[in-house]
């Protein structure tokens, strides 16, 4: 048993890690500002006296005795994030700065959710942590990815200077149940433009490419990465490719729906291919998705339909 602090443990996937530790005998505090997240993603952990729910801002400094901390706390969507592109900086940058003293405090161990954000437009297909990565540092995406990228350097100054015992998640597209409603994200947008008959909005002409994976598989990787003794950044995701337009029509047809595909304007710096090599994952961890891409969209499609209509 153990004591661990959850940021952003009221968002998507840090609500399905909550679940998941706490489940496994673990003390939980989960720290949120229910900027993107939600209580009804935890509402159901509220009550067991394991599970701790602490409204707080990761920007200012936050104390109390753990044995390790997941620092997810940051909004990931392109849309939440650019809302208030300081903010997002200020999240990463003085979040990850305020976790790390609190890990240097109590000698707990501390793992970053990053991102595969930090390859930026890649230039090296499929991504390998060896790569620097491609990041505009001016353009609308840079908040995040500057963000992400800085606090990945602090991370291992931490752990140089200060002995800091820590882990660095690269993080690719996720998606599962509890994405918000309003997410913007692609997965959430499809299916709830299918399930409502509405017309999907494929951004370009579709053929960037994403590769995507089921929320569960996410939370079993980052737990392991927690586990090991690997230091460096580890790339999770699930290396199945889809352009977006052939992920369209993969959401159209698991859901039956008479919607029709339009193409709208291209966010700039969106990136072209993404796609991760997981050999690390796989030798560190012993660890590869086990969800197939069909399996876990139907289980997000079952979830967005019940929220969807439940109420009619
Ligand atoms: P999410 O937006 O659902 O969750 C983020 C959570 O952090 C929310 O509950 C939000 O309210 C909270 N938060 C935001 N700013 C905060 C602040 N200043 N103080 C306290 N809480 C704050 O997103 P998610 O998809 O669950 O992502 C979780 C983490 O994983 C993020 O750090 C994200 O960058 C990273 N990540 C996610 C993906 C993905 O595909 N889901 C990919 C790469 C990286
Ligand atoms: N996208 C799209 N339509 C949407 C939402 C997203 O075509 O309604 C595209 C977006 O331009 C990007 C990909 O889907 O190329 C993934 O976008 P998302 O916002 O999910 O995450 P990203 O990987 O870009 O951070």
């Amino acid at each position: 048993m153990k004591r661990i602090l959850i940021t952003g443990g009221a968002g998507f996937i840090g609500s399905h890690l909550c679940e998941r530790l706490l489940n496994e005998g673990n003390d939980i505090i989960c720290l949120d500002n229910f900027f993107t997240g939600s209580k009804d993603n935890i509402r159901h952990l509220i009550g067991n006296n394991k599970f701790e729910l602490v409204r707080h801002d990761v920007i200012y400094e936050y104390s109390a005795e753990v044995d390790q901390i997941y620092n997810l706390a940051c909004p990931a969507s392109p849309v939440h994030y650019q809302y208030n592109p300081i903010k997002t900086v200020k999240t990463s940058v003085m979040g990850v700065i305020n976790m790390l003293g609190l890990a240097k405090y109590c000698n707990a161990k501390i793992l970053q959710a990053s991102t595969s954000e930090i390859y930026g437009d890649p230039l090296v297909h499929p991504q390998v942590e060896a790569y620097w990565g491609n990041v505009n540092t001016i353009g609308i995406r840079s908040c995040y990815d500057e963000g992400k990228r800085c606090a990945e350097t602090l991370m291992m100054d931490y752990h140089r200077q200060n002995n800091v015992d820590i882990r660095i998640a690269r993080i690719f597209n996720t998606y599962g149940p509890k994405m918000a409603l309003n997410d913007g994200r692609v997965v959430s947008n499809f299916i709830i433009q299918s399930l409502q008959n509405q017309p999907i909005t494929v951004y370009g002409t579709g053929n960037q490419t994403r590769a995507f994976c089921y929320v569960t598989d996410m939370v079993d990787a980052l737990i392991r990465l927690m586990n090991s003794d690997y230091i460096n950044p580890v790339n999770l995701g699930n290396p199945a490719e889809y352009s977006i337009l052939d992920f369209a029509k993969l959401i159209i047809e698991l859901t039956n729906s008479k919607s029709e595909i339009i193409f709208k304007e291209l966010p700039s710096d969106d990136p072209i291919q993404r796609n991760p090599d997981i050999t690390l994952a796989k030798g560190k961890l012993g660890w590869e998705p086990k969800t197939p891409v069909k399996e876990g969209l139907l289980k997000t499609i079952k979830y967005f339909d019940k929220v969807l209509f439940e109420n009619k």
